[in-house]
């Protein structure tokens, strides 16, 4: 991991160092569609990525675009200063993506009032640009 270089707001983002088998989640967003791994055996939906599909033991997995469209299944707001760059408060998330049951990204929630959080809120993906890697973040869906 590494710290990011984009910019003063954003500098306290870790980014991930890119490998093969995970350079297809990172870089997914550089056109707006969010990409998780899925077994082309059974179709399967998996994150994080692994070598072999859960469900049948497949190893035939490919990056398959999702809808970028989910539920918050669990969050909380963080309101320590951990970091003195970090603004606070920020909320920390697991959303749900629609595509399947349990297929969860840890993400933060982004545009989001705080009085309007609750578990089942309906989000859509954004991506935060630090050069080849778009992080994906969610927003409340409009
Ligand atoms: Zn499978």
């Amino acid at each position: 991991m590494t710290p990011s270089d984009t910019g003063p707001e954003l500098s306290h983002r870790f980014l991930p160092d890119l490998t093969d088998f995970n350079r297809g989640f990172w870089t997914s967003g550089s056109d707006g569609v969010l990409r998780v791994r899925r077994c082309t055996a059974c179709g399967t939906w998996q994150h994080p990525p692994r070598v072999m599909c859960p469900q049948c033991r497949s190893r035939q997995l490919d990056w398959a675009g999702t809808a970028g469209v989910g539920s918050v299944y669990s969050y909380t707001v963080n309101w320590r200063p951990w970091n003195p760059v970090v603004p606070v408060p920020y909320v920390i998330a697991l959303v749900e993506l629609d595509e399947q049951a349990g297929l969860r990204l840890t993400t933060n929630l982004v545009n989001c009032d705080l009085s309007s959080l609750a578990i089942g809120l309906r989000v859509e993906v954004v991506f935060e640009a630090h050069g080849e890697i778009y992080v994906p973040l969610f927003q409340p869906l409009i």
